[in-house]
């Protein structure tokens, strides 16, 4: 009798635990998974919402990088085996929608497996040629490319990868199959095209105006369809003649699947006052990302937008041809 009693009591006992461990939240460091390398564009951004969500949050958020297949390495140790605790968070670009179309199988569902915290900048890309490739603008480099398709290859970081799906547009756009080269983001693939060991690469400003500023690579225009503050003098591609070419990179914040909603709740208020921190609006304003507007700073937002993303790139990806398994 005061066995079933107390077996009656143990759910009660464990929702009670559990709201008193949400309350408290965090108690110790909070983990924020980057799928690409580090010092790359994806980790550039990353690291300075963490720094400045530390602040908010009482706890150090530490910036893991799990590394690999386009960034469904990543993705799917979150969906998968990370604890739904509050302790682990997700950053990932427009990958989390692409690579539903990239991969025949995919361990994990992007709409389903995941919780959705927020969305959080907007960044454009910039496509980049090795310092000494011989075209000097956009007209000689379509030329080039063109005329040396079986020579020119494509730094990438992966199937999945932004990058990449730029470089698709681009070999799209100009009718050509170059030869991608992966990398495990493009902090290593801007180090190989510095070291003149690939061509092109496609990538975002966070990480390539430093080098564009500082005249190390050969610079061909951004991939909005309006010229950007960071880089006022840059021509778009649009503008220079690859109509509507378009890639701009939105970053989703996530949590595995379960996490308490009052936690990813807590952490869409800490993104968002990092969002506000002037020391991250000038980085980020200084590196070419946007804010996006507070309107899309939710929950829902984010895991609608998502599904916009994979029914507008799915058509396109599929009409490439490039997959994996
Ligand atoms: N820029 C990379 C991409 O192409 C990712 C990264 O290294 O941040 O998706």
């Amino acid at each position: 009798m005061l066995f079933n009693r107390l077996l009656a009591a143990v759910p009660a006992l464990f929702i009670a635990m559990g709201a008193h461990a949400q309350a408290n939240w965090p108690t110790k460091p909070v983990t924020l998974v980057v799928p690409f390398a580090a010092g790359g564009p994806t980790d550039v951004v990353a690291r300075s919402l963490g720094a400045s969500m530390s602040k908010t949050l009482g706890q150090t958020v530490v910036v893991e990088n799990k590394l690999g297949a386009g960034g469904t390495v990543g993705a799917t140790y979150v969906a998968k085996q990370a604890a739904p605790d509050g302790y682990t968070f997700f950053i990932h670009h427009n990958g989390m929608a692409t690579s539903t179309a990239l991969y025949r199988k995919l361990a994990y569902d992007p709409l389903k497996d995941f919780e959705y915290v927020t969305q959080a900048v907007d960044v454009p890309m910039t496509l980049l040629a090795r310092k000494d490739f011989p075209a000097r603008d956009l007209k000689e480099l379509i030329a080039y490319v063109k005329a040396n398709k079986d020579k020119v290859n494509l730094a990438t970081a992966g199937l999945g990868a932004v990058s990449q799906l730029c470089g698709l547009m681009l070999q799209r756009a100009l009718d050509v199959n170059l030869t991608e080269v992966p990398f495990q983001g493009t902090a290593p693939a801007m180090n190989a095209l510095l070291g003149g060991q690939v061509d092109i690469l496609c990538d975002q400003t966070t990480q390539t105006i430093p080098q564009i500023k500082a005249g190390n690579v050969k610079f061909y225009g951004v991939t909005t369809k309006s010229r950007i503050k960071a880089l006022p003098d840059a021509p778009t591609l649009h503008e220079q003649g690859l109509k509507d070419f378009e890639v701009v990179v939105w970053h989703g914040i996530y949590a595995p699947k379960g996490t308490p909603r009052p936690i990813v709740d807590r952490m869409n208020a800490a993104v968002r006052a990092a969002l506000k921190d002037p020391d991250v609006m000038k980085r980020m304003a200084d590196l070419g990302a946007e804010i996006v507007p507070d309107a899309k700073l939710t929950s829902e937002g984010l895991q609608t937008w998502l599904k916009s993303e994979i029914d507008r790139w799915g058509p396109v990806i599929r009409a490439s041809g490039k997959f994996a398994d």
